[in-house]
């Protein structure tokens, strides 16, 4: 296939923001493209060249583009880079470049897909110093051979920036037009869907293919497996060690009787909610492991320090397991909130002193895959067994998630409260005959957690510091509304910071004291101004507060610059939350 009619395709694309008239040009488009350039077809519709989960990136900067420009076309650098600066975008510039090019350049051979593939799937394994040379060399070669309208999308691809609005399910939607025209077609004149099957037999298809993208997590497996032999050969995508899967999860409840509703009045599986992440673990060898967070990013290297504890405490050849990757303090060894450890996501740097300041211990709930044998199909019960089986667990390294398997309302209404007192964030309910099903499905898995709402409360007082502090606010007092009064209800000094943020006990200080209005010792009430975010762990009764109530526990999260004073929450809010979060459990 010529890369000119993807390029048309994208233009195309780019022009409406209608989803079915996406979904209509895309499979108008697959429904043309053989089966030798579907796999790279795929790809580049995401703007990639390899599967979503694959941490390859294409990352050509914008000076190396504009280098290979200014090679194909002898305009300057200097005046290349000044002309993306006033259009914002290379690819537009590209455009604008070759076409003024070609005028004075008779020939050219035509790009393919496959070829415009090629060089940049090089590009993205070559990456470094030394490199430049040749990486401009080769995206060189696909401009002095490129139409201006597949100039301005090499050139997008190149930086990683598409902008043509397609998203994952219009991908599958796509797919779906265009290999089953038996079941589904598009009336372009009346922008409609013309279903050729009952609707329920539709969503089924609609839940197979997603199913199917769902296991591989690669459109290009899907196109192929469909093209080859419709739905029959969707069977063969299968599930493999590298390849992580897209996780299983739940739907909120706020009982446990909701639970018992939902799943059935049997024996659930309870375990604890953890607030670590997602950590997807692949065995594929000796010493060999791969760690994949829920959005499927490769994370291996930033928790290396966890590969000698699978090694160790671990007992199969190969395996899928699913985890939640748990920080604790290494003093207390108390559970860290998810917060703490997030920075860990992303580091590139001193990642042994980050293992060593923020320490995770495996929490092991589940397993799709051991020993090349396929687990997703099993029940709950059994795939929880052999977790047990493979498993020598040693706490702060790796564990077994708690669990209880009951029907027993009061004896969950103990394990929630234990769970949560040990820092946990609630209980997961599963069903114990169900299968591991990617994504969230009903009568699957169950998340209960308390109800958190923050509220939006304005700074009403505050209170000097002492010795270091004295010349700033310590702790501040925080107001609900009641019609135009103000009703205390709690006071914070906790998710302020001493630097190093926009929210500093000195920030806020200054921010206040022009709102003085008394002084009482070292109290101060203060003209209600600013709006801060606060989370808490509970309401209270208090007769504490003028407004009754009391926070439990609050921090403040953020400063609502975008909220006036009579945006705050009012006593009838806190009232709700409170009626809410004393319902009885079971
Ligand atoms: P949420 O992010 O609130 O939708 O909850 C789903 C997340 O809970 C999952 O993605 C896991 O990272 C996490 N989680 C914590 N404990 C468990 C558990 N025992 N089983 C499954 N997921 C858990």
């Amino acid at each position: 296939m010529d890369y000119l009619e993807l390029a048309r395709c994208y233009d195309d694309l780019e022009k409406t923001s209608k989803r079915l008239e996406k979904t209509e040009i895309l499979a108008a488009l697959i429904k043309k493209t053989t089966k030798d350039s579907l796999r790279e077809l795929a790809y580049l519709l995401r703007g990639r060249v390899f599967p979503i989960y694959d941490e390859r990136k294409i990352g050509v900067s914008s000076k190396i583009a504009i280098k290979a420009l200014a090679q194909t076309t002898g305009v300057s650098p200097e005046k290349i880079e000044n002309l993306f600066k006033k259009k914002g975008d290379l690819g537009i510039v590209a455009e604008e470049l070759i076409k003024e090019n070609k005028q004075s350049k008779l020939t050219s051979q035509r790009l393919t897909v496959k070829k415009v593939f090629e060089n940049i799937s090089k590009l993205a394994d070559m990456q470094g110093a030394g490199t430049v040379n040749r990486r401009i060399q080769l995206i060189s070669e696909l401009f002095s051979n490129a139409t201006p309208l597949e100039a301005k999308y090499i050139t997008r691809t190149l930086l990683e920036i598409l902008r043509i609005g397609v998203a994952e399910g219009t991908i599958r939607d796509s797919l779906i037009w265009a290999f089953f025209p038996d079941r589904v077609s598009y009336d372009k004149e009346k922008e409609e869907i013309i279903l050729k099957c009952s609707r329920e037999e539709y969503n089924e298809l609609v839940e197979k293919v997603q199913h199917a993208y769902n296991l591989s997590n690669d459109f290009g497996d899907v196109a192929l497996s469909l093209k080859e032999n419709g739905l029959s050969s969707l069977g063969k995508i299968k599930i493999g060690l590298e390849k992580p899967i897209n996780p299983m999860l739940a739907i909120k409840i706020d009982t446990i009787k909701e639970a018992y509703d939902e799943l059935g009045d049997e024996e659930i599986l309870w375990e604890y909610k953890l607030d670590g992440f997602r950590g997807q673990i692949h065995k594929i060898g000796k010493n060999k492991y791969k760690i994949y967070t829920r959005r499927l990013e490769d994370v291996t290297n930033q928790f290396k320090e966890l590969i000698p504890v699978l090694e160790k405490h671990t007992n199969a050849d190969s395996y899928i397991i699913d985890t939640e990757l748990m920080g604790y303090d290494p003093k207390t060894k108390r559970p860290r909130p998810f917060q703490s450890i997030s920075q860990r996501i992303k580091r590139k740097h001193n990642i042994e002193e980050m293992a060593k300041k923020f320490p995770v211990e495996i929490n092991v709930f589940d397993i799709m895959l051991l020993n090349g044998k396929n687990l997703m199909d099993l029940k709950q019960t059994e795939r929880r067994n052999l977790v047990k089986k493979i498993i020598k667990p040693e706490k702060q390294k790796i564990i077994i998630t708690k669990a209880l398997i009951t029907k027993d309302k009061k004896k969950v209404e103990e394990f929630y409260k234990e769970s949560l007192k040990m820092g946990n964030e609630g209980l997961m309910a599963k069903k114990l005959d169900k299968e591991y099903l990617p994504g969230r499905h009903v009568k699957g898995w169950l998340k209960l957690k308390p109800i958190k709402e923050p509220l939006d409360l304005a700074i009403t007082g505050a209170q000097w510091g002492e010795g270091k502090r004295t010349s700033m606010f310590s702790s501040f007092i925080l107001s609900c509304k009641e019609k135009d009064k103000f009703l205390e209800i709690g006071r914070v000094g906790t998710g302020i910071k001493e630097k190093d943020s926009e929210l500093t006990f000195v920030s806020l200080t200054k921010m206040l004291k022009p709102n003085i209005i008394k002084e009482k010792g070292s109290v101060v009430e203060l003209k209600p101004k600013i709006v801060v975010e606060v989370n808490y762990e509970e309401i209270q009764r208090s007769p504490t507060y003028n407004s009754g109530y009391a926070l439990r526990f609050p921090r403040v999260t953020r400063i609502r610059y975008d909220k006036s004073i009579n945006d705050i929450n009012n006593i009838d809010d806190v009232k709700r939350i409170y009626n809410k979060q004393n319902k009885s459990l079971i």
